[in-house]
């Protein structure tokens, strides 16, 4: 028997959501905060042509796509690092920064994926808790000692969908020292409709410590292609780039992430219908009487404490998949109008049980 880490013993493996299905055959995923919308056309026809192409390693640098990214924000080519999805761009994240006793500090609850990045790279992870249902910024900051390497800052926050805003995240990095990077974890930013909720990239090019963490995942509806990427200044970038495996970005998700910028227009009106549909389904769970965080992201967050495993299994017999945190809560992601109308006569049904 080849003798592993010890850390690998401790480890919980990742929980990805899961379909359901009902007794009469009706499933609707609402667990991954996917978008509901299938690829658009103009997508599938660009995957379809570079398919010619995949007996070539893709470009390992990702030209193209690192140029329209650089373009569609107004940066410099050198400020932006691509991974296979956001989640392995963090875990590039913590290889840059990570040695021997390094800490790094984040919001609990928080992404999932954190504590599991942090074990792996063998970084000791310090859980702030929420305050409410939102990060405690000034906890966050008390947390960091010399040890300190890494913040993570998840906004809006996934599992509640709650936000930081304008001027406590700027006293926030105001009250960070240099040499510690902070991570704006941005997955849901195309989702924020509140104006005062600060966008990374407008303060990033000022604090040298700052990098902004995006995905194609979320609001781009690429997520079975696995594409994100950091925009920082130029020596976080670089740092993160070299920790990339190579080729990690295939050539079709290189394709596909530069076809999604084509058409962002058509794909920033779906993710406005999934703020309109987000709306509608927390004013109605409000008016069945839940109590729910306001939310900025494509999920709503149901704290239900003991009763949380009971409400996902009540939701899967309607067919409706939610990400239950048995003995916190549940995340649900905002679906089609006809997932979302499942899963409020499920709420509804439970709470009136
Ligand atoms: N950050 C946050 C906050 C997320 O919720 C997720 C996905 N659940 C990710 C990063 C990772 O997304 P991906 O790897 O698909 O880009």
């Amino acid at each position: 028997m080849p003798r592993f880490r010890a850390i690998l013993d401790t480890m919980p493996p990742y929980k990805a959501g899961k379909a359901v299905v009902s007794a009469d055959g009706r499933s609707y995923k609402l667990s991954s905060n996917e978008s509901p919308y299938e690829p658009l056309p103009s997508v599938i026809e660009a995957i379809s042509k570079a398919a010619s192409q995949i007996h070539l390693y893709p470009d390992p640098a990702a030209t193209g796509l690192t140029n329209a990214l650089a373009e569609r924000y107004g940066v410099p080519p050198e400020h932006v690092a691509l991974g296979a999805g956001s989640v392995t761009v963090a875990q590039q994240l913590f290889e840059t920064v990570s040695e021997p006793g390094a800490e790094v500090v984040y919001a609990w609850r928080s992404f999932e994926a954190y504590p599991l990045l942090a074990d792996l790279a063998g970084a000791t992870s310090v859980r702030v808790p929420l305050l409410g249902e939102t990060h405690h910024l000034e906890a966050m900051a008390d947390a960091i000692t010399p040890r300190t390497r890494m913040v993570f800052v998840c906004n809006p926050n996934n599992p509640t969908g709650t936000v930081v805003h304008a001027a406590e995240l700027e006293a926030f990095l105001d009250r960070v020292p240099e040499d510690v990077l902070v991570v704006l974890d941005e997955a849901y930013r195309e989702y924020v409709r509140d104006a005062d909720v600060t966008d990374g990239l407008t303060v990033y090019r000022d604090r040298p410590n700052v990098a902004v963490l995006r995905t194609f995942s979320k609001a781009y509806g690429l997520a079975g292609l696995r594409v994100g990427y950091l925009i920082a200044n130029e020596p976080v970038a670089a740092a993160v780039r070299k920790t990339i495996v190579p080729f990690a970005v295939n050539h079709i998700a290189q394709t596909a992430a530069i076809a999604s910028l084509a058409a962002e227009e058509e794909l920033l009106e779906r993710v406005d219908s999934v703020v309109k549909e987000r709306t509608r389904v927390r004013e109605a769970l409000i008016a069945q009487g839940w109590t729910v965080p306001i939310t900025e992201a494509n999920f709503v967050w149901l704290r239900l404490e003991e009763r949380t495993t009971e409400f996902a299994d009540a939701c899967a017999a309607e067919g409706v998949a939610v990400r239950p945190f048995a003995g916190e809560g549940a995340r649900v992601s905002i679906g089609s109008p006809e997932a979302n109308d499942t899963f409020l006569a499920a709420a509804a049904a439970f709470r009136n049980a």
